[in-house]
Parts: C-alpha cells; structure tokens; sequence
C-alpha cells in the first residue's frame, strides 16, 4: 500500500520551503496540486520535474474515491495547496478522511501555515486559541461573531482585504471597540507588517488606508488575563 504525504508549502516567502518538503515532493508518485499552474512554478523554481493532478473545491467530491483506490494499489501520493498547509482552509479534509476509512496511512509534514505566526507574534494568550478558517461571506455571518465575541480563548480568522473593514465594523456591534485586536498582513514577504489596537482603532485605521495583500485577524478572547 502507498501513502498520502501532506505538503506544506510557503506562505509568500520561498525559502520557508522545508527540506523534508522537497524530499517528499521528489519522492511521491504523484503530486495533487490545488492549481497547477501555481505549483507548477513553485516546482520549477525547485527544480523539480513531478505528475501533477488538480485537486481542488470544484472536482474533490469527484475524484477523492479514486485517488484513494490508488494509494490503496500501492501509489503514493503528495499533496500541495496553493500556500501553506493543506486542508487548514484549503482542500485536504475530504482526501485524509477517506484514507483514514480506509486505513491508509497519512503523514502531514510540519511547515509554514498563516495562522500560527499571527497567533504567536499578536501577544496574546496562545497556549489556547480557536481557529474560525474564513467568516461566512453573508448567511451566517452575524451568528459566527455572536459565537466568537463570546469565546474564552484567543480567537484566529482569516479575512480578505475586501471584507476586512466591513467586518471589523460589524465586530464593534459583537465584541465592542475596545477589544485588543491584531491584524497580521502579509506574513513572511517584504511588507509583512503587525496592525495592533482596539477593534475601533484598527477600523478607523483601515477606513483611511485600504488594506492590502493577505490578512489573519487575531482577536484577544473576551475575559482572557495576559
Ligand atoms: N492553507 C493556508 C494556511 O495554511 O495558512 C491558508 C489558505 S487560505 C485559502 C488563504 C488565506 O490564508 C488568506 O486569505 C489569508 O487570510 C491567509 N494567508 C495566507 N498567506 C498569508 C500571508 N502570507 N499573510 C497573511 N495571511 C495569509
């Protein structure tokens, strides 16, 4: 029987590309990659020659059941996502969980993910944290704030620079304006940068600069103590 290794991948700044990950992209059978031409350059600056098949949001219902006959036949298989690790608000889950019905075995290698340099560089409490993924676009929206402006731990989301300051808008009504909060841009590139202030702060912030580039939201939990 094959494997499936899930590969982590660099956030923004390609050196965070881990040995072991390019040992296991050069080894697998065959490399699932969430867009192909994207990781079609991340493998060409590696120097790597590697099959790969689109796995994505639109075709992993269809095509999960198959790749895991063929790792079940022997194949092993790697999985890529756009940045980061596979699965944390990207494609992976409905992959792992048919090997592990299968009693395939599944190795996910350590790597760059977004959320946990935000979490640990925002000074807040981080020996427990939620993890929200995305906020619903709409339908929803209001119900997931109520649920995370309640929350006892550090709470972790990942917004688009879009919907950043309608939502730090509609935080004032949930959390208040004075939660300490921390928005994180950019991580590991040239303008990584650490936004740091109240919910009211960092929305007026944002009001007069339109933010930029990829974003996590850390927001420090409701009656946590530092
Ligand atoms: N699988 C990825 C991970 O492990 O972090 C997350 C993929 S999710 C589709 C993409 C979101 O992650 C972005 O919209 C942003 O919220 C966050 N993100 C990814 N790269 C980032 C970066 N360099 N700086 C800040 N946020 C980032």
């Amino acid at each position: 029987m094959g494997k499936l290794i899930l590969i982590p991948t660099p956030i923004g700044n390609l050196d965070d590309i881990t040995l072991r990950a390019i040992k296991a992209i050069e080894s697998v059978d065959l490399l699932l990659a969430e867009d192909t031409r994207t990781s079609g350059k991340l493998l060409q600056h590696l120097d790597i020659q590697k099959k790969m098949l689109p796995f994505h949001l639109n075709n992993e219902h269809q095509i999960v059941a198959r790749i895991a006959e063929q790792i079940k036949g022997g194949q092993t298989v790697g999985m890529i996502s756009d940045a980061g690790t596979p699965g944390i608000s990207d494609p992976g889950f409905l992959l792992v969980r048919a090997c592990v019905e299968l009693d395939i075995e599944v190795e996910c290698l350590p790597g760059p993910s977004a959320l946990i340099p935000a979490l640990v560089a925002s000074g807040f409490p981080c020996d427990k944290f939620y993890f929200e993924g995305f906020l619903p676009h709409k339908k929803g929206k209001q119900t997931r704030m109520k649920v995370l402006s309640e929350m006892i731990y550090t709470v972790v989301f990942y917004e688009s620079p879009h919907r950043l300051v309608k939502s730090l808008e509609m935080m004032k009504d949930f959390f208040g304006t004075d939660r300490p909060i921390v928005v994180a841009r950019e991580l590991s590139k040239k303008f990584e940068t650490y936004h740091r202030g109240t919910i009211e702060e960092l929305c007026d912030f944002f009001n007069q600069t339109a933010p930029k580039g990829e974003i996590v939201v850390v927001v420090k939990a409701a009656t946590q103590k530092v």
